[in-house]
C-alpha cells in the first residue's frame, strides 16, 4: 500500500490513503464473488455469497459517500494484500476437485477476505473519530457490521459443512 510514500504526511493523508486501499479492495471483491458463486456447491453457501455480493456493492457506494463527505476524489490505490488473498483463493479453488473440499476452501478464502475488511474498517472508524469525522465513522460502521455478520454466517456454514461431512 505504499505506506512510506512521501505523500502521506499526517493522519488525514493516512486516513484518505486507507479509504482508497479499501475502496480498491471492495471493487476487487465485487469482481471475485461471482466466480466464487459459480464454484460453490452448497446452496446456502452460494446464497450467502450472492447476498454478500449485493452488500459489497453497497460498501462501494458507501465509500463513495465518505469520499464525498471528505471532499476528495473517489479513487482506489492498489492493495497488494487483497490481491494476494484473492490470488491464493483462485489458485487453491482451481486445484480442488472434491465438491465438499472445494466448499471448505471457498469458506476459508471468504473468511480471510472478511477479516481483512474488518481490520481495515476497524482502523478507519477509529481514525475517522480521531479526526472528528463522525458522519463518515457512522457510515463505515454500517459496513463493518455487515462484514462481521458475514463472517459469523461463514463460521456457521463451515460448522454445518463439517457436520454434514461427518454424517
Ligand atoms: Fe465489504
Ligand atoms: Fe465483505
Amino acid at each position: 500500500m505504499g505506506l512510506f510514500s512521501k505523500d502521506i504526511e499526517n493522519m488525514n493523508d493516512l486516513y484518505i490513503h486507507t479509504l482508497r486501499d479499501i475502496y480498491y479492495a471492495e471493487k476487487k471483491i465485487v469482481k471475485a464473488l461471482p466466480k466464487m458463486i459459480e464454484k460453490a456447491t452448497n446452496s446456502n453457501l452460494r446464497q450467502g455469497f450472492e447476498t454478500h455480493l449485493e452488500e459489497t456493492r453497497t460498501h462501494v457506494s458507501r465509500l463513495e459517500k465518505v469520499f464525498e463527505l471528505e471532499g476528495v476524489e473517489a479513487k482506489g490505490v492498489t492493495c497488494p494484500a487483497i490481491d494476494g488473498i484473492i490470488d491464493e483463493a483462485n489458485e487453491i479453488a482451481g486445484e480442488v476437485d472434491d465438491k465438499n473440499v472445494l466448499d471448505a476452501a471457498l469458506i476459508a478464502a471468504a473468511q480471510a477476505v472478511e477479516h481483512y475488511e474488518m481490520t481495515r474498517y476497524g482502523t478507519l472508524i477509529s481514525w475517522a473519530e480521531e479526526l472528528g469525522r463522525s458522519q463518515s465513522a457512522a457510515i463505515l460502521r454500517d459496513t463493518l457490521e455487515e462484514e462481521k455478520a458475514t463472517d459469523d454466517k461463514l463460521s456457521d456454514l463451515a460448522e454445518s459443512r463439517v457436520n454434514q461431512a461427518a454424517a
